[in-house]
């Protein structure tokens, strides 16, 4: 029915029976887990992964399986499992991040040359995907250099997951006068109008096929707007269904730019 997406279909050996896995996946679940205390909207998350671990590990100690059938099922035990570990990492990071329970390493740092370096190691490593980037050059900001990267490999990763293969993905880097703005585009599946206001919510994700087709958690979002706050900044996105995605991160640049300028230049 439509609260529910069917996530597997088994035929069981010698007919007999059918195992169906199914997520529930209605918007108003959505919004009425932002009002649930997250122990509960936890269990609710892992059960789907650990009711599908249950249901094909029985079948492979019940049922004589060829083995190819056995590789099947124990390939989907395997990926559930990475599905679960990655829920409770993320789920302990948002609510350390969200209870302020974090501490933050403040460095000076260049923001262009962590941008050049991930997408230059993307490129490298995703191979499906086109990264180009544009910025206005060497820029300071003082943060926690390894939960920026963690941002900027959020939203790059999404703009990958949520794109088709082969094509482009731009990244851009502003300096302007008290801040800087890095805007990271996709030409990729987009954003329905309606769905905007609640994408950094926790648990939110986009109810169409093509985004559920792609395994997330609906948390990434939530940890990248705790980390970029947190620094006093803002991340905004800009949508359209079909054309692609553009997500904005600002974050405030040093002050004595300036004055280092010159030296930074000088010791690159
Ligand atoms: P997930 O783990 O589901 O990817 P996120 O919090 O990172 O979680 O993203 C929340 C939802 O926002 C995703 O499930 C997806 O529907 C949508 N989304 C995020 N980034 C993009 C993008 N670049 N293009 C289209 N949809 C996106």
């Amino acid at each position: 029915d439509d609260r529910h997406v069917r996530l597997y279909t088994e035929f069981l050996p010698d007919r007999q029976g059918i195992l169906f896995v199914f997520r529930e996946r209605t918007i108003e679940v959505n919004h009425a887990k932002k009002e649930q205390n997250f122990i509960s909207v936890l269990s609710h998350e892992l059960r789907t992964p650990l009711a599908s671990i249950e249901g094909f590990s029985e079948l492979m100690l019940h049922r004589t399986l060829s083995p190819s059938k056995q590789r099947k099922y124990l390939e989907t035990v395997r990926s559930e499992t990475q599905r679960l570990s990655q829920l409770l990492t993320e789920f302990l990071d948002y609510q350390r991040l969200s209870h302020q329970k974090e501490s933050y390493h403040l460095v000076s740092f260049c923001i262009e040359r962590m941008l050049i370096e991930l997408t230059e190691w993307l490129n490298v490593s995703t191979s499906t995907h086109h990264l180009q980037i544009q910025t206005d050059g060497p820029c300071l900001i003082t943060a926690d250099q390894e939960k920026i990267r963690r941002v900027l490999l959020n939203i790059l990763n999404n703009a990958i997951k949520y794109s088709p293969v082969d094509s482009n993905i731009q990244v851009s880097l502003a300096c302007c006068e008290s801040e800087i703005v890095i805007t990271i585009s996709d030409d990729g599946y987009g954003i329905p109008t309606q769905d905007l206001p609640y994408l950094f919510d926790p648990y939110y994700r986009v109810e169409q096929a093509d985004h559920l087709q792609v395994q997330g958690t609906g948390l990434g979002l939530p940890i990248c707007k705790e980390i970029i706050e947190a620094h006093g900044g803002r991340i905004t996105v800009h949508s359209e269904i079909g054309k692609g995605s553009d997500f904005f991160i600002r974050l405030p640049r040093d002050e004595e730019w300036n004055t280092t300028n010159n030296m930074y230049k000088n010791s690159m």
